[in-house]
């Protein structure tokens, strides 16, 4: 497989877009670029954006478009994503998704798939209030992937069963609409969530070549 690849991980939260993106970019050698790590970096940094985009995270809320639109152009300009890249949690609305076409198609990179995560919304409650992760952003399950004895982990401050009613409404309401649009490219690639981690990245490799 070409490491120039540029795909879009998409799927309701707890679906398993970060597990899969770390496996993928490993196998690929192009870079993780998640919109969520992003806004919690800049959290942890104490920027205002931060800040003001840590507030509406915690409340399950989406950060507003020209905000992320804004990070990921200048992410996807530097050097090391000039051949490729794994995003996750972006495009989140038709009009990130609009951005991002017209990003692309000023650099002459088009997307070579949007990987379409399919889980049941009945057990992402339980996969999401499960997640931990050190400090090196490695993600674990309390009880499908249980940190090691003694690891550090931390849980995130919405992944809570009350901010994950939230995510979930917005993630019908305003990321699902992206599928459609992509379907019309002819370049969605839909993938059972519901399996193995192993199982899962294993589908996404056969879906790419
Ligand atoms: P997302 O980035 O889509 O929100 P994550 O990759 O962080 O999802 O996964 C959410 C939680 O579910 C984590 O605790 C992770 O360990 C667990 N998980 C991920 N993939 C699977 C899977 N295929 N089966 C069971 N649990 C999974
Ligand atoms: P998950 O993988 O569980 O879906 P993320 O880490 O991708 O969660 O995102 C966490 C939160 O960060 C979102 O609920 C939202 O508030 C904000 N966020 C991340 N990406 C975007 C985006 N593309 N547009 C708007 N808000 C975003």
């Amino acid at each position: 497989m070409t490491s120039s690849m540029r795909i879009i991980l998409v799927g309701p939260p707890g679906a398993g877009k970060g597990t899969q993106a770390k496996r993928l970019v490993e196998r690929l050698g192009i870079p993780h670029i998640s919109t969520g790590d992003m806004l919690r970096a800049a959290r942890a940094a104490g920027t205002e954006l931060g800040v003001r985009a840590g507030e509406l995270m915690d409340k399950g809320q989406l950060v507003p478009d020209e905000v992320v639109i804004g990070i990921v152009e200048e992410r996807i300009n530097q050097e090391d994503a000039k051949t490729g890249f794994v995003l996750d949690g972006f495009p989140r609305t038709l009009p990130q998704a609009r951005a991002l076409d017209a990003a692309l198609l000023r650099n002459s990179q088009p997307l070579d798939a949007v990987v379409q995560i399919d889980v049941d919304d009945k057990v992402l409650e339980h996969r999401v209030t499960g997640r931990r992760s050190d400090k090196d952003g490695n993600i674990y399950h309390t009880e499908f992937n249980p940190p090691p004895t003694g690891l550090e982990v931390i849980q995130r401050k919405d992944d809570t069963a009350e901010a994950i009613k939230s995510r979930l409404e917005k993630y019908w309401s305003e990321t699902s609409p992206i599928i459609p649009f992509y379907e019309k490219k002819g370049i969605i690639k839909k993938i059972d969530g519901l399996r193995q981690p192993d199982e899962v990245t294993y589908d996404i490799i056969a879906a790419l070549s």
